[in-house]
């Protein structure tokens, strides 16, 4: 059979912790945390099983959840989101952002992507018959030039996929780049689609300008998170969407028999364990330490660093050191020097090579050392 999708291998994530394991290198490439949840966290989730929420949760997800999801909206960002029909929760962010490309995008919809781009939207959009559509945003300091971005936007544009904080530079979106945004999709049907999964990891005192802060673009926007981020539980995969009622009707056509609904004791203790905002307000400055802590120990080396603003990513340029592609250099780290990290070059536009790699500081203080050792000996 001819293949949907024969561009596609198997994602870079899966490549390299693959890889790192294989040599036993340490880890820093797929973003993930090597030290525990929370235990209270745990407890909340044994508690919900032994009190019996094991069979299906609704479709749109535990309302307990839900209602907790859209305290926070309004708690953080002063913006009302209804449970009942603004609000629904998915099988990790993935799954959201696959099933709101599967709900509206048809064949030859042009959807704008920025690249670097997360891998998951891609394919996602090749699969519905779309087109995507690249704005390349470039190394060093990958900010965006809103002029590409205008001359891109068509009558075909169907969609604009952003992502701050942004995996995998570290970036974070401006107030005015939100405005440009906003400016640029009125009086158009382009949807939204903001992926904000590092909302709570912003670093320096500066802010996450959400989507729904601009009244105006949260009429046409998703906004997609993941709990796998924020509390230190990416192999649960929940996650939610919010967005206005009509667009959020046509998610749960397809939502319904895409997963139904999602686990439902995980679904429960976090609804328990969001009464309680420090465990997501507190999350920036653990993760701003973590970055510190790397920055500080690589300083020695021959590798070039602009601070993370967000995620628990850091991306390096190593040209200082070989003109090797950043692929190569990946694999060589890992092999050699049995560090782990992840080349830029995959989620850009024709595979630019900016020679940059990005590791993942969501790693114990140790595990931080004994990279950084390995980072300054190179
Ligand atoms: N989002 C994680 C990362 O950027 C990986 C998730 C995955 O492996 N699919 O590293």
């Amino acid at each position: 059979h001819a293949s949907k999708l024969p561009q596609v291998g198997t994602t870079i994530f899966t490549e390299m912790s693959a890889l790192a394991n294989t040599h036993k290198a340490l880890n820093l490439s797929q973003g993930f945390p090597n030290f525990k949840s929370d235990p209270l966290l745990i407890d909340l989730v044994f508690k919900a099983m032994k009190a019996g929420y094991n069979q299906y949760a609704p479709m749109a997800g535990s309302m307990a959840l839900r209602a907790a999801i859209a305290q926070k909206y309004q708690a953080l960002y002063k913006s009302s989101y209804r449970p009942e029909t603004e609000i629904t929760v998915t099988a990790g962010a993935t799954q959201a952002i696959f099933t709101i490309i599967s709900a509206f995008v048809r064949k030859a919809d042009e959807v704008i992507i920025f690249r670097p781009a997360y891998d998951c939207y891609e394919p996602a959009i090749t699969l519905q018959g779309g087109i995507p559509v690249s704005v390349q945003l470039k190394a060093p300091d990958y900010t965006v030039d809103w002029d590409v971005v205008e001359a891109k936007v068509t009558s075909n544009t169907k969609m604009i996929i952003i992502n701050s904080p942004h995996n995998p530079s570290g970036t974070l979106w401006s107030k005015n780049d939100m405005l440009r945004l906003q400016q640029i999709t009125k009086d158009t049907n382009i949807i939204v689609l903001s992926d904000e999964v590092y909302e709570h990891i912003v670093f320096d005192g500066q802010s996450h300008q959400s989507a729904c802060l601009f009244s105006e673009l949260k009429e046409r926007s998703f906004i997609t998170a993941s709990f796998g981020k924020t509390f230190h539980n990416t192999g649960w995969k929940v996650g939610y969407c919010c967005a206005p009622k009509a667009l959020m009707q046509e998610f749960r056509k397809v939502h319904q028999f895409n997963v139904f609904s999602v686990n439902h004791p995980a679904q429960k203790g976090l609804a328990d364990y969001m009464q309680t905002p420090s465990h997501y307000l507190k999350l920036s400055e653990f993760y701003q330490n973590k970055r510190d802590l790397f920055l500080s120990l690589i300083k020695g080396s021959r590798f070039k660093a602009i601070p993370s603003q967000g995620t628990y990513f850091q991306v390096l340029e190593y040209s200082n050191i070989t003109n090797e592609n950043d692929v190569a250099f990946a694999k060589h780290l890992t092999i050699t020097h049995k560090l782990a990290a992840i080349p830029l070059s995959v989620f850009n536009e024709n595979k630019r090579d900016d020679k940059v790699l990005r590791f993942c500081f969501a790693k114990t203080n140790e595990t931080l050392e004994e990279a950084a050792a390995i980072l300054c000996g190179i």
